[in-house]
């Protein structure tokens, strides 16, 4: 009986954007390994975060519920571990549990990670070479690469595991995480190409409200020295420049993520040789999406799709069709009640997502989700982006830039006028042009509106008292 219930082999990396993924169309790298997952298994072309940034995002998928709830609504509001998550509901059934690597929602007290039978974890962001972890409680330092560390540990975890009994593995990878170290056996690539530059590489931000132009994360003018290894050549033209941090900027990046991928191709064979593949389900994903240069940008945070946006390719063999892809909206509430589906666990009532077991087994609910609910919370910390909410269709994405801290841990207590967004993702897909305010529109944005605060009562989120247009 208990050989029956799958393995469950969670990868995450950090800020890891689908359109830097072969398997996802990418321009600009190749993700041979990943791309093995997806051929084997489904592609979601609609996964979105419900907050697009690290701490908040995992402890939506640790505990299932969206972050009002589970109080991780910014950087700066560690997790209170004492609530349900599903890693402690798996353990309860006999699975066996472990988290290797990131883990970015606080330490000691109630927030190092509860509930796992092991942990190993690197302190904070952790460092890219020769990182210190925190393996149960107590530090160690260990030299070499932290991608390949991070696999190394989560391997010998598996080799150490008691094999009558299912396992739930989170592999969390740091990397591409700012400030993209790679490592040396990646150090040259790419080093005599040019990177494609994004289509909106040149955003003006004009015809969108004033949080695009007043947001912080430009890379013409806001990646520093550390980020690019050193200053920009003398002489360049300011369109020189820019150009010049971009490739400085995407080479680390994808340098990074090249070493992830070259690791999970190590897991994926591991999985082989021990038999495991066939009952084993194996995701990869990354806490939220980032701009890769889009916009003019890097960092994530707004709710426009290249930041809103998560991978998310999963393979079961028993159950899942090869080289399948879906375009049904799935998001990071959902995967802990799929989890808990797949291993025969009833969802606790306070779960606020629901399975897509359905949508893997090729057929899609009557009442499958159409529209999600996006909040941001961490005011103008770090890179400027405004507070917001708002909605997403397949169709239209409304944005209500409410624009205040609202007293959260880390936001900026500064209040901004509060402004709207819409963009019509069929006509504008790279959101380039909001068309709030058009008449020929106002009949869709009220019913957003109408939808968005039904959202908002049904996740039991409270509105911003100047939402009232
Ligand atoms: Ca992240």
């Amino acid at each position: 009986m208990s050989t029956e219930r799958p393995n469950i082999v969670f990868i995450m990396s950090d800020d890891h954007a689908s359109h830097a993924m072969s398997c996802y169309g990418s321009r600009i790298n190749e993700t041979p390994n990943l791309d093995r997952i997806a051929n084997e298994g489904m592609r979601f072309d609609n996964c979105f975060c419900t907050n697009s940034i690290c701490a908040p995002s995992r402890a939506v998928i640790l505990t299932g519920t969206y972050n009002h709830i589970n109080g991780v609504t910014t950087l700066s509001t560690p997790i209170d571990g004492r609530q349900q998550s599903f890693i402690k509901l798996l353990g309860g059934e006999g699975y066996q549990t472990a988290v290797v690597g990131k883990w970015h929602l606080g330490h000691g007290g109630h927030s190092d990670p509860q509930g796992f039978d092991y942990w190993n974890v690197l302190p904070g962001q952790g460092d890219y070479h020769n990182p210190t972890m925190i393996e149960m409680g107590e530090e160690k330092q260990y030299k070499g690469y932290v991608t390949d560390i991070i696999t190394d540990l989560s391997i010998d975890w598996l080799g150490s595991r008691d094999k009558e009994r299912p396992f739930c593995l989170m592999y969390h990878h740091k990397a591409p995480h700012r400030w993209w170290e790679p490592d040396d056996k990646h150090a040259d690539m790419y080093e005599d190409i040019d990177i494609p530059e994004p289509e909106t590489f040149w955003d003006d931000y004009s015809n969108r409200a004033s949080a695009a132009s007043e947001a912080k994360m430009r890379v013409d003018r806001d990646l520093n020295e550390r980020d690019l290894k050193g200053p920009a050549p003398d002489g360049l033209s300011p369109e020189e420049e820019k150009r010049w941090k971009y490739q400085r900027y995407i080479k680390d990046y994808l340098r990074c993520v090249a070493s992830v991928d070259d690791n999970i191709g190590r897991m994926l064979d591991y999985l082989d040789e021990q038999g495991l593949a066939e009952n084993t389900i194996v995701v990869y994903t990354s806490d939220q999406g980032f701009f890769l240069g889009d916009h003019g940008w890097y960092d994530k945070r707004f709710m426009y799709e290249e930041s809103l946006r998560m991978p998310f390719i999963i393979r079961y063999p028993k159950e899942i069709a090869a080289g399948s892809v879906n375009d049904d909206m799935i998001l990071n509430v959902d995967f802990p009640a799929t989890f808990l589906d797949y291993a025969g666990i009833e969802k606790p009532e306070e779960f606020q997502g629901t399975s897509f077991r359905p949508l893997l087994q090729g057929s899609t609910p009557d009442d499958w989700q159409t529209a999600m609910y996006y909040r941001y919370w961490m005011h103008l910390a770090h890179h400027n982006v405004y507070a917001h909410y708002g909605i997403r269709t397949h169709k239209h994405k409304l944005i209500y830039y409410y624009a205040d801290a609202l007293g959260q841990g880390g936001a900026v207590d500064d209040t901004k006028e509060p402004e709207w967004e819409l963009f019509d993702l069929d006509k504008d897909p790279l959101e380039m042009n909001s068309v709030y305010g058009d008449p020929a529109y106002a009949e869709i944005t009220s019913k957003l509106k109408d939808e968005m605060h039904r959202l908002q009562a049904e996740v039991g989120d409270d509105r911003y008292h100047r939402d009232v247009d």
